[in-house]
């Protein structure tokens, strides 16, 4: 766990966030300030910064439960975005890795 990491605080229970999903290695939140009508985020319970820091075993385990997820939020069938931020030009807010998945509309892109 790393100090002042707002995602830690949230994996700790030190900072309330309903969690959509849990497991031994990560849980699954609603992002505060959705993009879509559907947008969850998937934690590692270990911190760490991003997916070029993260154990590439640790980032397809979370991939593996994407499908899953998608069902269970109702966006499997017309589809969704799944997205990494990474470092300051990637967009990356919160230094902890978390993979962002999003629907329930149909989405723009280019995304900047
Ligand atoms: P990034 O821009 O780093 O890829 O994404 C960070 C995401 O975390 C943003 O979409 C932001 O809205 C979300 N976020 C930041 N703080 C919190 C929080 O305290 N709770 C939740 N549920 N989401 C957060
Ligand atoms: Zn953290």
């Amino acid at each position: 766990m790393a100090e002042d990491c707002i995602f830690c605080k949230i994996i700790k229970g030190e900072i309330p966030s309903p969690r959509v999903y849990e497991d031994d290695k990560m849980i699954v939140i609603n992002d505060v300030a959705p993009a879509a009508p559907v947008h969850m985020l998937l934690l590692p319970k270990n911190h760490t910064a991003n997916v070029t820091t993260a154990d590439p075993e640790l980032v397809a385990y979370m991939l593996s439960k994407v499908q899953m997820l998608a069902e269970k939020a109702g966006i499997a069938d017309k589809g969704f975005r799944v997205v990494i931020n990474t470092g300051m030009d990637g967009g990356q807010t919160v230094n902890h890795l978390h993979i962002h998945v999003l629907g329930g509309k149909a989405l723009g892109w280019p995304p900047c």
